[in-house]
């Protein structure tokens, strides 16, 4: 669509743009972020890409002569071992001594402290209120090296310095910086994932202060008490607060990531026997999709390994019992059993996926599960072709939030470079049609949204993506490259009237 042959003559009211050869998609639009930890990615030491832990402390480093070296706290994410020689865990002595150092790694799945925090970490070892899903990796004396896995409450609240009373300003600037990240990158909304009420509260008042929201957010809130006691207070209408601004569900968890072995796998671990990942716990999976199903929620859970997949479903089937019509969602569904698989399609369950991940875990995923699984890994032409809806993202901050590259991977399944070439396992890409599709339209059918959002058609809210060139022919490569225009949102598109008869 060439919008400068299209706009009717200068009428009152109407800002004419041209941009001559520029190309309109519809809008884009992300089913899986997280919008808070986005924004305070931008603020923490950012690891991503280091391939050493030599790197790691150069960019705490350079990161601290940057703040004059007077922080309480070091806090930074991205660090990913399968990128540094050996791929082992870090340990704590790997870094520098002082001041306290709390690194997320890049699926958010496992955290690194240095030494000064150690003492915490043996502390809570001791105290016995470590859960079943939390893994402290310890040495052969018992002590803790520095890495744990899937963290519990009750770890981060040992680790968390207390709250500041600037808080709320810096949830209110972390948010901002979020949203505006998504919107500069061409997306005109997002689904956040386990947002907290305090987030939720900070996002309204953005709304308020500011007069909209830059991109629509649609909100599964985090499983903690307060946010099922919103879901209580706040029924039907009450969880629309906002054209921009709405509850839908509440985010689950089955089980951890596959690059911190969190996984919950059917079997071992291809490349580590004795271990089967960590699923969640089944009965408390299973009440809080209970409850959310019950509060007219709807379900998106978090499920990376087949065991863990397998467990998301039976907590969605026992939860909808012969209902079909919520659209429950599985997070990832990353490695799905085969036997699995149709599942999805009689459950009538949405599979959120991400496409960066795929090219991201390629390098390693088929080692962790071997030969037979990985068949049913990163599926998404396998669950397209089964009649499974598709609701593409991020998961931002753990990829790149700019949906140019998610398309880009799911063009082509390579990394940056073009590797491997040809793609890996290329049979599971998507078209440009399925990729937009999946990008657009699907992520507004996953909130039930489909009939007012996603693509560009009569009686939908009018939201587009604009690119400086057409897109559609110039191969997949070049949605590695490209940066939108711009976005355009916000009015709804009419037909046009006929022009009367007499
Ligand atoms: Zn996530």
């Amino acid at each position: 669509m060439q919008l400068h042959q299209r706009l009717p003559a200068e009428s009152p009211g109407v800002t004419q743009v041209r941009l001559p050869g520029a190309w309109a998609a519809p809008g884009l639009r992300d089913a899986h972020v997280h919008l808070a930890w986005l924004g305070r990615s931008s603020e923490n030491v950012g690891l991503r890409g280091a391939t050493s832990v030599e790197e790691v402390r150069q960019r705490i480093d350079s990161w601290l002569t940057a703040r004059g070296g007077n922080v309480g706290r070091v806090v930074g994410s991205g660090w990913d071992h399968t990128l540094m020689p050996g791929a082992t865990f870090p340990r704590a002595s790997d870094l520098p001594k002082t001041p306290e150092i709390v690194l997320s790694r890049v699926d958010g799945h496992a955290i690194w402290v240095n030494e000064a925090l150690l003492p915490l970490v043996a502390a809570h070892l001791q105290s016995g209120t470590k859960p079943p899903g939390e893994r402290v990796l310890v040495d052969a004396s018992g002590a803790p090296t520095g890495v744990i896995v899937d963290a519990s409450e009750a770890l981060w609240a040992r680790l968390k310095s207390a709250p500041s009373p600037s808080a709320t300003r810096d949830l209110e600037r972390q948010l901002r910086a979020g949203l505006r990240a998504c919107a500069n990158a061409g997306l005109v909304g997002v689904h956040d994932m386990a947002t907290s009420v305090a987030e939720l509260d900070a996002l309204s008042r953005i709304r308020t202060a500011d007069g909209g929201l830059p991109v629509d957010v649609v909100v599964y809130l985090d499983h903690s008490d307060a946010s099922f006691a919103w879901l209580e207070r706040h029924r039907g209408p009450a969880r629309v607060l906002g054209p921009d601004l709405r509850v839908v569900g509440v985010k689950l968890f089955a089980d951890g990531a596959l690059g911190s072995r969190g996984a919950a796998l059917k079997a071992p671990y291809s490349d580590e026997p004795a271990h089967h990942g960590q699923p969640a716990d089944t009965n408390r999976l299973s009440s809080h999709a209970k409850r959310t199903h019950e509060l007219g929620g709807q379900l998106a859970i978090h499920a990376i390994g087949d065991l863990g997949n397998a467990n998301a479903l039976d907590a969605i089937e026992a939860a909808q019992g012969t209902e079909r019509s919520r659209r429950h969602r599985v997070e990832h569904a990353q490695i799905v059993d085969l036997a699995d698989l149709q599942r999805f399609r009689s459950l009538a369950v949405v599979a959120s996926m991400q496409p960066t991940h795929a090219t991201s875990d390629m390098r390693w995923a088929e080692a962790r599960v071997g030969p037979e699984r990985i068949a049913g890994a990163y599926a998404w032409q396998t669950l397209a072709q089964l009649g499974v809806p598709l609701a593409l993202g991020s998961d931002t901050p753990v990829e790149s939030h700019r949906p140019a590259l998610g398309i880009y991977a799911a063009l082509t399944r390579t990394d940056a470079d073009g590797q491997p070439s040809g793609g890996w396992r290329p049979h599971e890409r998507l078209s440009l049609a399925e990729a937009l599709a999946g990008f657009s339209d699907g992520v507004a059918f996953a909130a039930g949204l489909e009939q007012s959002r996603g693509d560009i058609a009569i009686g939908k809210r009018f939201a587009v993506t604009l690119f400086a060139q057409d897109l559609r022919d110039a191969g997949p490569e070049a949605w590695r490259d490209v940066s939108p225009l711009g976005t355009v949102r916000d009015t709804t598109v009419r037909p046009r009237r006929a022009s009367p008869s007499k």
